[in-house]
């Protein structure tokens, strides 16, 4: 990815938080709440949630959204039913 697309990172709420907030080797809902928390309060939230979905980031919290979150967004609606057994 080129660092022109990627330039709106430096501004990000996250630089200055602790890696492991945002790539936990063990996610739980208080991390996730955390990080989500900075997320909150980011100027770029916008640019880095179309970024992470875009590029199909599979770690990691971006944009304010897990990994299942941002799987989620990217099936349309109807798919998302559980197979029947
Ligand atoms: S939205 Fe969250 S992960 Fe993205 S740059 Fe901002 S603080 Fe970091």
């Amino acid at each position: 990815m080129p660092l022109e697309e990627i330039g709106w990172l430096r501004r990000g709420a996250c630089r200055s938080s602790d890696p492991e907030l945002f790539f936990p080797l063990a996610p739980s809902p208080v991390q996730e709440a955390r990080a989500k928390a900075v997320c909150a309060t980011c100027q770029v939230l916008t640019e880095c949630r179309s970024y992470a979905l875009k590029a199909g980031e599979a770690d990691g919290i971006w944009g304010g959204l897990t990994p299942e979150e941002r799987r989620r967004s990217r099936v349309p609606e109807g798919v998302r039913r559980p197979a029947a057994s």
